[in-house]
């Protein structure tokens, strides 16, 4: 007998057709004997169709106010599925994060969980219940504000109750078979990963492969938790994330990869703050702003300057959905600062390639960019780490640089397409 936590995403519950197909899956789980902790998101988009309603009504919602409205869908799908369970003879009860124990910080809209007091799940179990918790959603330790975790929470709730429980492991019901050298919806020859490290995981979640989401991974690492990615709509056998990897590849039983494979992401912006003063202490100025309205940056160029003026431009990728913050705060400075304008561009790309073998070869770089020039992309930033190249592209040319990329490395699978089984890709 084994103790189990299970993850549907939205796609997995997006009608009532789906829901019962997974309670089916539930229920069987339970009757071969094992003790079953379900996760839940949101039906289909419905998080997004919350949005937009919001972004209708205002267009800076209250944050408070937009993580009550978001719990919603989860508390839907939450009791929909309880129900479809116990239509099948199994007991089943559902809660929300708040009646789960989830307790975060009070950051609404990418809160953190900080504890989960699980007696009431551990109670519906030893009844002998199936437990149902709402994804994606917590309570504040103090003021019993209901708080969200940022887009994909319900990943990062299910290894927190699942390390909370001590489960014996994690498993994430999704779209596609598991996580793959890149994502199926863009390259149908991507290669299903059957072990992946939890390091090259953070990377792949962090590149924007968002299959998994980060916060998940990193709780999941720290509290030793093992993942299991699979689909629900077929019995194939997914991915493992865990650091056993690690410990096969240092017992010669498996040879690390080269590279795990290609992530792209279309929600960063490209900020360029135009004409800057190239002396000591401007770009500490600018990123101060930056970090003054709470935005987090990701990569940074920063232009020679021109003899001439002594003047340099430094251009910075961020959040899409914080372009409006950023930039405002650094209107409201340019007379101090000093530099002539700002320009803004949310069409831009990035496409990272990642892999933990990278480190001891030579020569990633070079392929990659060779790549890219063979499919006539023009690459705008380049920024690297030990483990990962990342490049921004024109938004509209990054479907074709991540198949070029792929191929280029040769992960391209022989044996059949990826299936992606539903969802729409939002
Ligand atoms: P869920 O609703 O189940 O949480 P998500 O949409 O959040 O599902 O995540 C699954 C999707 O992640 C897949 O449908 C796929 O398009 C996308 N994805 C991106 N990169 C990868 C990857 N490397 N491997 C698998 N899926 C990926
Ligand atoms: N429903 C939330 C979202 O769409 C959480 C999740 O699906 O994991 O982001
Ligand atoms: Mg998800």
């Amino acid at each position: 007998m084994s103790l189990i936590v299970q993850k549907y995403g939205g796609s997995s519950v997006a009608d009532a057709t789906a829901i019962k197909r997974v309670a089916k899956r539930i229920a069987e789980a339970k009757r071969a004997g094992d003790d079953v902790v379900v996760v839940v998101s949101a039906m289909g988009d419905t998080t997004d169709e919350l949005l937009e309603l919001a972004n209708e009504i205002s267009p800076l919602p209250p944050l408070r106010e937009m993580d009550i409205l978001l719990t919603a869908g989860e508390r839907i799908s939450m009791s929909l599925l309880a129900m479809a369970i116990a239509n099948l003879g199994v007991e089943a009860q559902s809660f929300t994060g708040q009646q789960a124990g989830v307790i975060t910080d009070d950051v609404h809209g990418r809160a953190r969980i900080i504890d989960v007091k699980a007696s009431r799940i551990r109670q519906a179990l030893d009844s002998g219940a199936v437990a149902i918790v709402a994804g994606f959603q917590g309570v504040t330790e103090h003021t019993n504000d209901v708080t969200t975790l940022g887009r994909g929470g319900s990943d990062t709730t299910a290894v927190a109750i699942a390390a909370a429980i001590g489960a014996d492991v994690c498993e994430i019901y999704t779209d596609v078979d598991g996580v793959f050298t890149a994502d199926p919806r863009i390259v149908p020859s991507a290669r299903k990963i059957d072990r992946i490290s939890y390091e090259e995981m953070l990377d792949m979640a962090a590149s924007g492969a968002k299959v998994l989401m980060l916060r998940c991974v990193e709780y999941a690492r720290r509290n030793g938790v093992r993942i299991h990615v699979r689909s629900s709509f077929s019995g194939r056998e997914g991915t493992l994330v865990t650091d056993e990897h690690a410990d096969a590849q240092e017992e010669g039983q498996m040879e690390q990869p080269i590279i795990s494979g290609v992530a792209h992401d279309r929600t960063e912006a490209k900020v360029t703050v135009v004409g800057v003063p190239d002396v000591p202490g401007t770009a500490a100025q600018i990123f101060e702003v930056v970090a003054g309205a709470d935005v987090n940056i990701d990569m940074i160029v920063q232009n020679v300057s021109a003899a001439s003026t002594g003047l340099t431009d430094i251009s910075f990728t961020l959040p899409a959905t914080d372009g409006q913050k950023a930039t405002a705060a650094l209107q409201a400075v340019q007379g101090s600062i000093g530099f002539d304008s700002l320009q803004y561009d949310d069409t831009i790309g990035k496409l990272s390639l990642v892999g933990a073998g990278m480190k001891s070869h030579p020569g990633i770089s070079a392929k990659l960019f060779g790549a890219l020039r063979d499919a006539g992309i023009n690459i705008e930033m380049i920024s690297t780490s030990e483990i990962r190249v990342s490049v921004i592209t024109r938004s509209d040319q990054l479907d074709d640089a991540v198949r070029a990329v792929h191929t280029a490395f040769d992960l391209d699978s022989s044996d059949g397409e990826a299936v992606v089984y539903g969802g729409t890709g939002r």
